[in-house]
């Protein structure tokens, strides 16, 4: 039998261990890549991977997870940042509403957004993504590398020494007076250098190419009630059956990049996965699911105690997940039931 219980908006909120990766450069060009360091409210320094490559990898899943790709417009089938923008079909319509109908067809356009520049008009993602934040105690391994700007050549460096540890080593400039205690001691080309004399000239920069393991605070929002739905005329443009089906395929792809993150440089620091523990809130009235950040110890009584406050009719729910396979099971928990429709007509 079908459950007949609606979802309005999922929340996702749980801090999830993953060891020695690199999912946090997105700014990775050639082979240049960009530390991610972020500063909290109270000024700690931490590390973070965007928000925009987690919504990236949820899409790349919902792309990997459906069988029949002829359910993508052509730029989504690519796999195109620019989906609706790229769809000849959403260019060529007289209006935003009939643009943003057209674009419906393809179902990462739906859940994913987009922003069309003719007609212009905009959907935005049913799907969102906070920063994943590396819990303070965070370890991280940077490896430098000192990168030619111009030719986009890394001069890697091979090896480094503490500060006070040089063991039997030396800086190989001539002349050089920096003492053990004042830096750390790099190798560039089988040569060791202190910072001051790394073999940097002008037009030269040191990029940090850092792998990394900690524990990060997840924040993930995803709004079923608007799957399918028009956002110029409020419409559902889309049956039942293909907004559960979206559904289910946002839902899976959660599943699956937990399970398996793939991003920037997994090719070869494919994360080690530890854990994931945390909640899923869910909301099946409409109003918003609460999120409060597992960055705090106790966000799991926070959400707790907002539900006892609002929760007028039992509209909310907490499912809690100590694991990567209770996660996958609550979320499948999640699979049977089918996604909230707004009643916009009078009848
Ligand atoms: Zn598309
Ligand atoms: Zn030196």
């Amino acid at each position: 039998m079908e459950n007949k219980e609606e979802i309005y908006e999922i929340a996702i909120l749980g801090r999830v261990t993953w060891n020695l990766h690199s999912l946090n450069n997105e700014g990775t060009v050639g082979n240049v890549t960009e530390p991610r360091t972020i500063v909290l409210a109270d000024g700690t320094q931490t590390d973070g991977i965007s928000g925009e490559m987690l919504k990236h990898m949820h899409a790349e899943n919902m792309w990997k997870l459906e069988k029949n790709k002829s359910n993508f417009c052509e730029a989504c089938k690519q796999l195109k940042p620019e989906r609706a923008d790229e769809n000849k079909n959403v260019r060529g319509q007289d209006s935003p509403k009939n643009a943003v109908k057209e674009a419906l067809n393809c179902e990462l356009c739906d859940i994913h957004g987009f922003l069309v520049q003719r007609p212009t008009v905009a959907r935005t993602s049913l799907i969102e993504f906070g920063w994943a934040l590396g819990i303070p105690q965070i370890f991280r391994d940077i490896h430098t590398h000192a990168r030619h700007s111009v030719q986009e050549q890394f001069l890697q460096i091979e090896e480094e020494k503490d500060i006070g540890n040089w063991e039997n080593e030396k800086c190989s400039k001539k002349g050089c007076e920096t003492k053990p205690e004042e830096s750390k001691l790099y190798k560039v080309k089988n040569k060791w250098y202190c910072e001051e004399h790394l073999p940097i000239k002008t037009g030269q920069m040191i990029y940090h190419n850092p792998t990394r393991s900690g524990i990060y605070a997840i924040i993930s929002v995803f709004q079923p009630w608007k799957i399918g739905l028009n956002n110029v005329s409020f419409n559902y443009e889309v049956n039942d059956i293909q907004r559960k089906s979206r559904y289910q395929l946002a839902l899976k792809a959660y599943q699956a990049m937990f399970m398996r993150p793939e991003g920037a440089m997994t090719a070869t620091r494919l994360p080690h996965i530890e854990n994931f523990e945390g909640i899923i809130v869910v909301s099946k009235t409409n109003s918003p699911v609460p999120v409060i950040s597992p960055l705090k110890d106790d966000y799991k009584d926070q959400i707790k105690k907002i539900k006892i406050a609002i929760n007028v009719g039992e509209n909310i729910d907490i499912l809690e997940f100590n694991s990567v396979s209770q996660f996958i099971e609550k979320i499948k928990i999640l699979l049977e039931k089918r996604p909230y429709k707004v009643e916009f007509k009078k009848e």
